[in-house]
C-alpha cells in the first residue's frame, strides 16, 4: 500500500498528544498493540487441493471493555492495515461511549473467486485457530469490508460448536434469525447520518445539501437512501469500477435494485459515468468517503470543493491531506465518530444476546440517536476550545477517555 495507515493513525496520534493534556507514558502505551496475531489457514478447495490463507487478529486497547472489531476480507489486507483498523476502534468506542474496547481482523483474500463452500471454510478455520482469544467478554469480533452476516453466522456456530458457549454473543453483526440485532445493517449509514444531522448548523451547511458519496457497498448505499429520504439530494455515488454523476439527484431506490440486478451502476438511467477521482472533486455541500482508506491525499485534496467531508469508511483522509483541508476550510467529520453507528449496534447485539432479549428497530435508534448526538457535541465543543480540527477533538476526547479508565 503506498500510504502505511498505520503509520498514518500513529502520525494522528503525535498530533492529538502535543495539542491534549496526556501522560506520555500513555502516548507510548498507545503506539503498540496488546496483542497482533497471524494465522495461517489450510482450506480444502473445491478440486481438493489445500490453499493456506494469511489472516489476523490485533487486539489493540481494553480498558473500556472487551475487544471489538470487525473482521475484514480483501486481497490488499494486511498486518499494518489491521492494526491500523484496530486502533481507530479503540478510540471508536471511547468516543461512542460505549463499553468496548478495540480490536480488529482480516484475512487477505478476493472474497469474489471463491465458493460459497470454500468461503465457509474459511470463516471456520479463522474461527478455530482463533477461538481461545475470543468470546463475550474477551473479544467481540463484527462484520467489515466483504464480511456479511452469514458469515458472521458461520462464525458464531462455529464459535459454539469449539467452545459450547451459547450465548452468540462473541460475534455481533449476525443475520436477524440468528441472534442479530434489528438496525444493524443500516447502522453504520444511519449512525453518519444522525452525526451529520447534530452538526449541520454548526458547520453552517445548508437546510438541503448536495451529497457525494464515494461507495456504495452497505454503508455507501445506506447512507445514499437515508440522505435522500430526509430530503437531501445525492448526485453521485461510486463502487470499485469507477462512479455515475446525475447533477439533479439520483434516484437511490431505484440505482439499488438497478445494481442488484447489474451488478454495476454504469449505465443507470439519466446517470453519466465519471472516474472516482473526479467524484471526489465535485462541487458539493457533503463528500462521503465510505470505501477505502488513503482516498483524499496530499495529491487530489486540493481538489476537493465540498464543504464538509464525513468519513464513512475508515482512514479515507491522510494526515497530509487533514492539512491541506484545514487550510482551505473544508471541515472533517472524522471516521472515528461519523461511522461510530456501527459498532455502537453491535454493542446493542452484544447486550441484547447477553440478556436474552430483543429489541425493536425503533428502540435500537432510539438509544443510538442520544449516544451519538452527546458525542457530536463534545466533539465540535473541544475542536472550537482547543482551536483544532475536528478528527483532534475526537482523538483528545477518546484518549481523555481510554487514559481516565487506564489510571483510575
Ligand atoms: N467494522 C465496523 C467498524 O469499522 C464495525 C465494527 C463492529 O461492529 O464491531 O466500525
Amino acid at each position: 500500500m503506498q500510504n502505511n495507515p498505520f503509520q498514518n493513525a500513529m502520525t494522528q496520534l503525535d498530533k492529538a498528544a502535543k495539542i491534549g493534556n496526556f501522560n506520555p507514558e500513555f502516548i507510548q502505551l498507545l503506539r503498540e498493540p496488546n496483542r497482533e496475531i497471524r494465522i495461517s489457514i489450510p482450506v480444502k478447495m473445491d478440486n481438493g487441493s489445500i490453499k493456506a490463507f494469511e489472516g489476523y487478529r490485533v487486539e489493540y486497547n481494553n480498558a473500556l471493555g472487551p475487544y471489538k472489531g470487525g473482521i475484514r476480507y480483501h486481497h490488499d489486507t494486511d498486518i499494518n492495515e489491521v492494526k491500523a483498523l484496530a486502533f481507530w476502534m479503540a478510540l471508536k468506542c471511547a468516543v461512542a461511549g460505549i463499553p468496548m474496547g478495540g480490536g480488529k481482523g482480516g484475512i487477505t483474500v478476493d472474497p469474489k473467486e471463491l465458493s460459497k463452500g470454500e468461503l465457509e471454510r474459511l470463516s471456520r478455520g479463522w474461527v478455530s485457530r482463533l477461538s481461545d482469544i475470543l468470546g463475550p467478554h474477551k473479544d467481540v469480533p463484527a462484520p467489515d469490508v466483504n464480511t456479511t452476516p452469514e458469515i458472521m453466522s458461520w462464525m458464531a456456530d462455529e464459535f459454539e460448536k469449539i467452545t459450547g458457549d451459547k450465548t452468540r454473543a462473541t460475534f455481533t453483526g449476525k443475520p436477524l434469525e440468528n441472534g442479530g440485532s434489528e438496525g444493524r445493517g443500516p447502522a453504520t449509514g444511519l449512525g453518519g447520518f444522525c452525526v451529520f444531522e447534530a452538526l449541520q448548523k454548526k458547520l453552517n451547511l445548508p437546510d438541503k445539501c448536495i451529497v457525494a458519496i464515494q461507495g456504495f457497498g452497505n454503508v455507501g448505499s445506506n447512507a445514499a437512501r437515508i440522505f435522500t429520504e430526509n430530503g437531501h439530494k445525492v448526485i453521485a455515488v461510486s463502487d470499485a469500477n469507477g462512479a455515475i454523476l446525475n447533477e439533479n439527484g439520483l434516484d437511490i431506490a431505484a440505482l439499488e435494485i438497478y445494481k442488484k440486478e447489474n451488478e454495476t451502476l454504469k449505465g443507470f438511467t439519466g446517470s453519466k459515468e465519471i472516474t472516482n477521482l473526479e467524484l471526489l472533486a465535485l462541487p458539493c455541500d457533503v463528500l462521503v468517503p465510505a470505501a477505502f482508506e488513503n482516498q483524499i491525499t496530499e495529491s487530489n485534496a486540493k481538489d476537493v470543493k465540498a464543504k464538509v467531508i464525513l468519513e464513512l469508511a475508515n482512514g479515507p483522509t491522510t494526515p497530509e491531506a487533514d492539512e491541506i483541508l484545514y487550510k482551505m476550510n473544508v471541515a472533517i467529520i472524522p471516521d472515528i465518530l461519523a461511522n461510530s453507528g456501527g459498532v455502537t449496534v453491535s454493542c446493542f447485539e452484544w447486550e441484547q444476546n447477553l440478556k436474552g432479549e430483543h429489541w425493536s428497530e425503533e428502540q435500537v435508534n432510539q438509544k443510538l440517536r442520544p449516544l451519538l448526538d452527546d458525542a457530536s457535541t463534545k466533539i465540535f465543543d473541544i475542536s472550537r476550545k482547543v482551536n483544532t480540527d475536528l478528527r483532534l477533538g475526537a482523538f483528545i476526547l477518546a484518549l481523555e477517555r481510554i487514559q481516565e479508565k487506564m489510571y483510575k
